[in-house]
């Protein structure tokens, strides 16, 4: 591989933000999913030293053997509640959900159809299915009708329309509404990853389809504890038999080791955070809003973004490196995101609001944006 292409991996000695310590530095943390700030949350701490104390500090085997402590039972009762749907099923993280479940749901005499953004770990997901593939252009419900009606022709036994809630590159959201109608119309199932809608769109960051409102109209919500809950893990939400089903078949859940109680019984604590705590969601939109309008104030272009997800389009990849590094030298922690990852003429600065920066955290990284956006010419 060549060595432009290699991650320059960072090394955190401290927790994720919304400042970290790197290589002795004090930096501002614009990269981590943690938009809730739950990592840092007592509760949620509290809640996995009590579980470590109770259960261990390991699982010992797969769910399916001696593998389910009532922590993973509760957490799963507790997410079907929040979700709003029959049941759920946690898995041991987002990509083992989508790479266990989506081969499953789709086989041979089959159409799998996606979005052509969506993310690597659903691309996985569908190359282990033996079913047709088809993409569509990028949150273009047209070009989706094109696919689904090319489909009618070929007498498919099942069709599955898989979509990102909110794509991770951009930070925008699919148009869930006009995919579920398509979907009722031609008889599909859905399935949406929601890893960067959780705790973030919707009434108490339920997820896409509370922002939309339609719930109960999404056959499979999928989605991923490490990001705005703070914790780890991934899980699918939706009927007593799209569980049922899922628990009997999906390879990663089957023979993959369970979570330590500790990790769900921290999950389920961040469940109940969101829910009884709505100041963390309103300032993760509030710091979303001041930061966004900065960057376009000071000229940069933002792209798409509709969420905390904010590219800050710089073009070039070795650029997008340079406008990194020197940020990193103003202590602005914040990755580059380039080709292959991006098209090659969109290399960016992909930056994550946090909801516990404070606005002279966001001044200070506005600064630093300027002063290095100024130097390379970008602004
Ligand atoms: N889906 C999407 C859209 C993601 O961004 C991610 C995380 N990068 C995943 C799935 C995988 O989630 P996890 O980190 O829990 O494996």
């Amino acid at each position: 591989m060549s060595e432009d292409l290699d991650w320059r991996i960072r090394t955190l000695a401290s927790n994720s933000g919304p400042w970290a310590v790197i290589a002795d530095k004090r930096v501002l943390v614009l990269c981590s999913n943690n938009y809730l700030n739950l990592t840092n949350h007592p509760l949620v701490k509290k809640a996995s030293i009590d579980a470590i104390e109770k259960f261990g500090a390991g699982s010992g085997s797969v769910r399916a053997i001696a593998g389910t402590m009532s922590a993973h039972v509760e957490l799963e009762t507790a997410l079907a509640e929040y979700k709003r749907t029959e049941a759920s099923l946690a898995y041991s993280t987002g990509f083992a959900a989508n790479a266990g479940l989506i081969p499953q749901l789709a086989g041979d005499g089959d159409l799998i159809i996606s979005d052509e953004l969506n993310h690597g770990s659903i691309i996985d997901g569908v190359r282990l299915s033996r079913a047709d593939r088809a993409v569509y252009k990028h949150r273009n419900p047209d070009d989706l009708s094109r696919v689904l009606n090319e489909a009618e022709k070929k007498n498919y036994k099942h069709i599955l329309i898989i979509t990102d809630g909110v794509f991770s590159m951009d930070g925008d959201i699919a148009p869930a509404p006009q995919i579920v109608e398509l979907a009722e119309e031609h008889g599909a199932m859905t399935y949406i990853d929601d890893a960067h809608g959780d705790g973030v769109l919707g009434e108490f960051g339920r997820g896409i389809t509370s922002h939309f409102n339609i719930e109960g109209r999404v056959d499979v919500e999928m989605g991923t504890f490490s990001k705005a809950f703070g914790v780890v893990g991934g899980y699918v939400a939706g009927s007593r038999d799209l569980v049922n089903y899922a628990l009997n078949k999906s390879r990663t859940w089957l023979l993959s080791a369970s979570h330590p109680a500790s990790v769900v019984a921290s999950c389920r604590a961040s469940l109940q955070v969101v829910q009884k705590e709505p100041e963390h969601l309103r300032n993760l939109w509030n710091n979303t809003r001041y930061f966004k309008e900065g960057l376009k104030k000071l000229g940069f272009d933002t792209g798409s973004s509709q969420t905390p997800i904010t590219p800050v389009m710089v073009g070039d990849s070795s650029k997008a490196r340079r406008m990194s590094e020197m940020l990193f030298e103003e202590k602005v922690f914040a990755l580059p995101i380039i080709y292959p990852m991006v098209a090659r003429e969109k290399a960016r600065i992909r930056t994550i609001m946090n909801a516990g920066h404070s606005s002279q955290d966001l001044d200070y990284a506005l600064n630093a944006f300027e002063k290095v956006g100024r130097v390379l010419g970008i602004i």
